[in-house]
């Protein structure tokens, strides 16, 4: 029997009502209400929370929680808010996301790769210049991070003809994706690379990664897609690169702050293409049937799916 499921976050007030509607439509048997809506006594039977963002002083309220499960697949910032060890943080991981991710990395890489910044910039001065085009068999991708996203994103790449390496922290064998690791692998990945796709977890390990060394390797006029978080680039670095033509462009999704700041210098940079946090979306309905699959099996038998790890960071 499941106890009252708090959902702890910090929403507006409309996507707490459309995911409740979600979230109760994907697990009808389990009783999933706001934690203002908990009673003491369901506070202190709370096993389980579902959380976005919560506040640690609601975490704090809720004595025997052993699990939470985020909505989202970031976790960064979870590890901050959440420091108790003994409660395990299950990130969303959800195929679908996958998919997402991988139709945006080939979005963004044929953007690139067929020059669309340069036309776009042309059409506003009313240039009408041809220039010639590699073929994508022409073209490097490299992939940082061949986790859940990066993987799926790499296969498609290949699908689409382009060859692609992939970075990974361990040994990690990917169809047709020459895979690389540590610092040396990380250097000749930029040295060889048209595109650098960046999808990596934030950690003590990843932030700052792509910095002025990297920078120093990379092949010239090679291009950034930063899908991941904005803290794994040096902002410095890789505008001097720009600056200096040694990279071309980057497309970047993830920023220090969010929303940026009407008044930040990147919304002007014309090597710069600025997105608003939207390479892949959280897909409602398949989260939420991930999220009650999730539950359902922890009231079924007890079974935690896996947990972040605390010493990696992801
Ligand atoms: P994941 O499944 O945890 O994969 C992370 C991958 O990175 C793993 O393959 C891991 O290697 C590798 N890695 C970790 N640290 C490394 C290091 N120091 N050196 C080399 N490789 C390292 O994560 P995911 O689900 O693919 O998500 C990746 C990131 O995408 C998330 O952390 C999130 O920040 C971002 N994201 C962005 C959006 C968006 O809309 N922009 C949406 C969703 C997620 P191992 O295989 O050895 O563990």
């Amino acid at each position: 029997m499941s106890s009252t499921i708090p959902f702890i976050h910090q929403l507006t007030a409309a996507q707490e009502a459309a995911w409740l509607d979600a979230l109760r439509k994907a697990a009808p048997t389990l009783r999933i209400c706001r934690l203002a809506d908990l009673t003491q006594p369901q506070r202190d039977a709370a096993r389980v929370a579902i959380v976005a963002n919560p506040d640690p002083a609601d975490l704090a309220d809720l004595p025997n929680l052993c699990w939470v499960q985020s909505l989202w697949a970031g976790v960064e910032r979870l590890l901050q808010a959440v420091p108790q060890k003994n409660l395990a943080i299950v990130r969303l991981i959800d195929p679908q996301l996958g998919d997402t991710m991988a139709e945006a990395v080939l979005a963004w890489t044929l953007y690139l790769h067929r020059d669309m910044p340069r036309f776009a910039s042309q059409q506003r001065r009313a240039i009408w210049a041809q220039h010639a085009l590699p073929l994508a068999s022409d073209r490097t991708i490299g992939v940082l991070g061949l986790g859940h996203l990066g993987a799926k994103a790499a296969q498609r790449l290949t699908a689409n003809g382009f060859n692609v390496l992939g970075w990974n922290r361990s040994a990690k064998q990917v169809t047709q994706i020459e895979t690389l690791s540590g610092p040396d692998g990380l250097n000749s990945i930029a040295a060889r690379s048209d595109i650098i796709v960046v999808l990596l977890p934030s950690t003590p390990q990843t932030r700052g990664l792509l910095g002025k060394d990297i920078m120093a390797h990379i092949k010239p006029g090679a291009a950034f897609i930063n899908f991941a978080r904005a803290d794994i680039i040096d902002n410095a670095a890789l505008l001097a690169a720009l600056n200096d033509g040694r990279a071309s462009h980057a497309v970047l999704d993830v920023h220090h702050t969010e929303p940026l700041p009407q008044n930040d210098a990147a919304w002007d940079h014309p090597n710069l293409t600025i997105l608003p946090h939207i390479a892949a979306p959280t897909h409602m309905p398949s989260a939420a049937r991930v999220v009650a699959a999730n539950l359902t099996g922890f009231f079924a038998n007890g079974t935690i799916p896996m947990a972040v790890s605390r010493d990696t960071g992801y």
